[in-house]
């Protein structure tokens, strides 16, 4: 479904993704995983367009879309619920998600898929025409994946979709990115948090300075030694 390869990156002179190749197959959950630095983030974001490699191919349904602008890459359905999770504080919880569905022509489409990111997370229901600044952490977590789902995505791009939450609510989003999956979402996740992202994943990458440096299923990453050395902070 989705395919990079030897895909090269870099801000100036600064080589953030110095070639790397992956692939995600339809109602996958695949995970890059790696420390701070590695080029995480900057893959999902040029995946999405919103930077353009250096050089490399991005391949999406035998389309290539590394040159293509990102609001024509959300409508040929590859979502991106970015770091900082990057909500409009002043707007409220519903305009929000609709925000996710502005490439959409389908008004009925568009209103059940708010019913359903409102039963995913009932939080929002409850809180819909409040402003989303007045959020948790997690709460604006919530809303950012709740936004990428309402543009009816093929393929989900979560980028550290834990960070800043508590153990109990990181659970509720990881069984939410399962639930996603059962109804058949692709998901390319992006996580520090390796074991967590490693026991959900079909598939997982890990990356060093801009370099993919071993790939496996997660349950194999999540038991190969080096892993544990240095991302699950074994001795
Ligand atoms: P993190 O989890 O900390 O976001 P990451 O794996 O997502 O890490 P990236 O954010 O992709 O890593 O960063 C990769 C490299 O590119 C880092 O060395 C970083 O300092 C550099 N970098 C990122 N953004 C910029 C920028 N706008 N200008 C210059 N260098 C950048």
């Amino acid at each position: 479904m989705l395919e990079v390869k030897n895909l090269k990156v870099a801000y100036g002179r600064v080589r953030a993704v110095k070639g790397i190749s992956f692939s995600v197959d339809q109602g996958q959950v695949v995970t890059l995983v790696g420390t701070n630095g590695a080029g995480k983030t900057t893959t999902l974001k040029t995946i999405s367009g919103l930077l353009h490699p250096e050089s490399g191919e991005i391949w999406f349904e035998g389309e290539r879309i590394d040159n293509v602008p990102a609001h024509d890459v959300v409508s040929r359905g590859l979502a991106h619920s970015p770091e900082g999770r990057r909500i409009f504080p002043r707007l409220t919880v519903e305009e929000n998600l609709r925000l996710g569905a502005f490439a959409r022509r389908d008004r009925a489409g568009v209103a059940s898929d708010l019913d359903r990111v409102f039963g995913l997370f009932p939080i929002l229901q409850e809180r819909r025409s409040q402003p989303a600044g007045t959020f948790s952490g997690g709460e604006q977590q919530m809303l950012a994946i709740g936004r990428a789902m309402m543009s009816k995505p093929k393929l989900l791009m979560l980028d550290e979709p834990s960070m800043g939450l508590s153990p109990l609510m990181m659970q509720r989003i990881m069984s939410t990115i399962v639930e996603l999956r059962s109804e058949g979402v692709t998901i390319l996740l992006v996580e520090q948090n390796a074991q967590a992202a490693l026991s959900l994943a079909d598939h997982g990458y890990v990356l060093e300075v801009g370099k993919i440096v071993l790939d496996g299923t997660g349950q194999a990453l999540l038991t190969d030694e080096n892993v544990r050395k240095a991302y699950l902070g074994e001795e």
